[in-house]
């Protein structure tokens, strides 16, 4: 995506980025934070998230808030709670870019445990579900708030061997769909972005036999990341994005 955008588009925007400690989340944050925003960095490995909010500091970023979450275990109650600990620290939120994913086996649909395919199903659509529905309060706050999913080309088009990660992926389509339904005549558009296949610990464990040098890094897909959280996003919803749109699926060549 050819976008520029201005020095100070996310200027006074408080944005939330679950999965923040690694891979295209913990880019997403580091570039948010430089063109001014304020990050709530969320993810399940409290070090990483740390590494993230120092790192935002000594960039002179605003002080970045971190909270601790396993999402495969994560409730409907702690995410209430931790929705209701936020309200008391920050006024809204401008933004929630929902990065976390697991990958799960990469196996044929005859082979997948159940216990896999309920813990994808746990991260990358139970959680992601009652996190949006907590966090919609403080979303509705904002004057144009962008909420922001994360798919895959396995999303759109089924593909053998991908199963739950992929169902998951169909799902989270879903769930981007009806929101922006929902919320069309308010303060909130609602979009996905599909990566594309991108340099990090997730793709090298679906991919290990690829040459990660012919991938895109996460600092190359930003443009639309920070496009999708900005005011040249405004009128933009229900809508899935390719980071990468002239990428063809599978391994890079
Ligand atoms: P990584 O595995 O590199 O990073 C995933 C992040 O999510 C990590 O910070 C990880 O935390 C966090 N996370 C994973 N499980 C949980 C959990 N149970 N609770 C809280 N946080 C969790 O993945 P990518 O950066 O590659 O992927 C980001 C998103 O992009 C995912 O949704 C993925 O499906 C999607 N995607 C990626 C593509 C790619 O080629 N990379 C292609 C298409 C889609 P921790 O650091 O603690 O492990």
């Amino acid at each position: 995506m050819h976008y520029q955008p201005k020095q100070d588009l996310l200027e006074q925007r408080i944005i939330l980025v679950t999965g923040a400690g690694d891979g295209i989340g913990r880019e997403a944050a580091l570039t948010y934070a430089r063109f001014g925003a304020q990050l709530v960095l969320l993810g399940r490995t409290e070090s990483k998230l740390q590494a993230v909010q120092a790192e935002i500091a000594a960039q002179g970023g605003a002080p970045a808030l971190t909270v601790t979450l396993d999402l495969l275990h994560a409730t409907q109650e702690q995410c209430q709670q931790i929705a209701g600990q936020l309200a008391a620290q920050i006024p809204r939120l401008d933004g929630v870019l929902h990065n976390a994913g697991l990958l799960g086996d990469i196996a044929p649909m005859a082979e997948l445990s159940m216990t896999m395919w309920q813990e994808v199903m746990q991260v990358n659509v139970n959680a992601t579900f009652m996190l949006t529905q907590a966090l919609l309060p403080l979303l509705l706050k904002a004057n144009a708030g962008s909420l922001v999913f994360t798919s895959s080309s396995v999303g759109r088009n089924g593909r053998a061997n991908w199963g739950a990660y992929a169902v998951s992926k169909f799902a989270t389509e879903g769930m981007m769909q009806v929101l922006a339904d929902e919320y069309k005549s308010r303060n909130l558009r609602v979009n996905c972005i599909n990566p594309g296949g991108t340099r990090t610990k997730m793709r090298a464990s679906a991919f290990p036999h690829e040459d990660k040098n012919k991938l895109k890094t996460p600092a190359d897909i930003m443009p639309l990341y920070l496009y999708l959280m900005g005011d040249d996003s405004r009128r933009k919803t229900g809508m899935t994005f390719d980071a990468q749109p002239n990428r063809k699926p599978g391994p890079a060549e």
